[in-house]
């Protein structure tokens, strides 16, 4: 009996622990060498995975913008708990739609949805893997660019206008983009601080004309432009 009842005991215990990250291996482990414990066994196996692809889906909405599929702030920040736990510097360019509140007024907010969506889009096809991409707020983005100096984040940002300038946007043609950008820890020691830096940089875009690029002002002491390199 001590024979039978010891793959069910088991079974039981692990029952108790099935959303660690290790139930499947330990009840892999199991030994259910008769046709009920077995069948038990794989009850569970199967139970386990559709436990685990749900929790890793609801993580992965909880960190995603709906409409777009960028990351959402919560997103942004663990992507920046990453970068800074792996000792990477990086840029960070603000992005927000210029006169957006018109393109609402005129077409409605549907197609002022679809023309964020695509400008998502062509933010994805205008960066590279490495890069996060951050739906921050209405018609408002940012992008994290790792190990990316202040030159490179530039020219970017520079392309990225360049090619939503350029896009017809569906219903409403032509749009374009101001950008701000600020690099950690050339522009200040301070994540947050930068994050600032480049919300400044965007709200000076926006003051001098709009569809433009700024970079954020350097502290007088701050003149390492060159390092770290993309
Ligand atoms: P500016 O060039 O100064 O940025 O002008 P703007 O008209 O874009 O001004 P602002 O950025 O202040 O306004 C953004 C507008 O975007 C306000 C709001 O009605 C609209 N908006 C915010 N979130 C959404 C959204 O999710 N969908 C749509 N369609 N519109 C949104
Ligand atoms: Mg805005
Ligand atoms: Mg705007």
């Amino acid at each position: 009996s001590a024979l039978i009842s010891r793959p069910l005991w088991q079974l039981a215990k692990s029952a108790g622990g099935m959303d660690a990250p290790t139930s499947a291996e330990r009840i892999q482990r199991i030994r259910s060498w008769y046709f009920e414990a077995a069948q038990l066994k794989r009850a569970m196996q199967i139970g386990i995975n559709l436990l685990h692809q749900r929790i890793g889906k609801l993580n992965l909405d909880a960190q995603t913008d709906p409409l777009t599929g960028l990351h959402n702030r919560r997103g942004l920040t663990l992507a920046l708990d990453a970068l800074s736990a792996e000792g990477h510097s990086f840029a960070v360019v603000a992005l927000d739609i210029d006169h957006f509140k018109r393109i609402n007024d005129t077409y409605g907010h549907d197609v002022g949805d679809e023309v964020i969506l695509h400008l998502a889009q062509l933010m994805t096809t205008c960066s590279r893997g490495a890069d996060t991409l951050c739906r921050s707020g209405g018609e408002e983005f940012l992008m994290l660019l790792p190990d990316t100096n202040l030159e490179s984040a530039f020219r970017v940002a520079e392309r990225l206008r360049h090619c939503v300038e350029q896009e017809q946007m569906p219903q409403v043609g032509h749009i374009t983009i101001s950008l701000g950008i600020a690099v950690w820890p050339i522009h200040a020691d301070s994540i947050e601080r930068v994050f600032k830096l480049a919300d400044g940089a965007l709200y000076l875009a926006k003051q001098n004309g709009r569809n433009r690029s700024e970079v954020a002002e350097l502290d007088q002491d701050a003149t390492d432009l060159s390092s770290p390199d993309r």
